[in-house]
């Protein structure tokens, strides 16, 4: 540590980032598995659960960024499109959703291919990336930066987001920012898919967790999947994410903010933001 705790502004009296990790027939495919059937459920987030969040996110008028796979955006090029179109951030999250360790070249072709497939379907360049299933490597992040990526959003080893710094492929001192999210608490993939939790309970526990963060470092950052199965896209799991934000608006001072749009101001605010090197 460098510097001192990430201090958010006083009158931001909490920072919330939604994130909605598209995960559709990659995850099948990408452990070998046909998906279809049984497996189909990643079907669900191309056709239903992309749709009903994007048209969450309209009625309530709030930001949030979608990572999405490669594989999945040249599927469903049109939903892929829609996100966009609909104000809502576009950020990478793997080719095949690599839930496997890669060596250096294969991670690194396959984070520029997913680039690629991104920045020109949308005409624009992406900004960030989630890793899927929280693979990364020491290389990540110099790849990630040679590509003009501003933020990573996969580490789990705080509550606040901060500066990473870090020897680029150049050999060149260079930062990213990261935005560490909580894939136990605040992610619906270990309700759902573990322990089978009722969704009125998940819901419950996303109000302490929000309410405790108000109270406490102020920046809360969920994640949801848009699958049937054990993901949010069905009717009665959108309603609990749809709530968890009705519940937010009614606090005072809170920022919605896509990624991109937050690590944006990290970096034009860099004396607020803590600074770790060589994690
Ligand atoms: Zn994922």
């Amino acid at each position: 540590m460098t510097m001192t705790k990430t201090s958010l502004p006083a009158h931001m009296k909490c920072v919330v980032l939604l994130g909605v990790d598209f995960d559709g027939p990659c995850h099948e495919v990408g452990r070998g598995i046909a998906p279809l059937g049984i497996h189909s459920w990643g079907r669900y987030s191309a056709k239903r659960g992309v749709p009903r969040h994007l048209d969450m996110c309209q009625r309530l008028g709030v930001p949030c960024t979608f990572f999405v796979p490669g594989y999945d955006a040249e599927l469903y090029p049109e939903v892929v499109k829609s996100i966009d179109r609909n104000g809502c951030e576009v950020a990478a999250h793997g080719y095949l959703h690599e839930a496997w360790d890669m060596e250096g070249e294969e991670e690194e072709r396959l984070l520029r291919k997913t680039d690629d497939i991104l920045s020109n379907l949308l005409s624009k360049p992406v900004l960030g990336w989630r890793s899927p299933s929280g693979r990364k490597s020491a290389k990540t992040m110099q790849v990630l930066r040679s590509m003009g990526y501003i933020y990573d959003s996969s580490d789990k080893d705080y509550d606040l987001p901060y500066r990473w710094r870090f020897t680029n492929a150049a050999g060149e001192s260079d930062t990213i920012i990261e935005l560490p999210n909580n894939t136990y608490s605040l992610d619906d993939f270990p309700f759902y898919k573990f322990s089978y939790t009722p969704p009125s309970e998940v819901l419950d526990q996303w109000l302490a967790e929000f309410d405790a963060i108000y109270n406490g470092d102020r920046f809360f950052v969920l994640t949801v999947h848009p699958r049937s199965g054990w993901g949010s896209g069905t009717p009665s799991r959108t309603q609990v994410f749809e709530e968890v934000i009705r519940h937010i608006q009614k606090y005072e001072g809170v920022h919605f903010f896509s990624s991109a749009e937050f690590a944006r101001w990290c970096q034009q605010n860099p004396e607020l933001l803590e600074e770790v090197a060589n994690v």
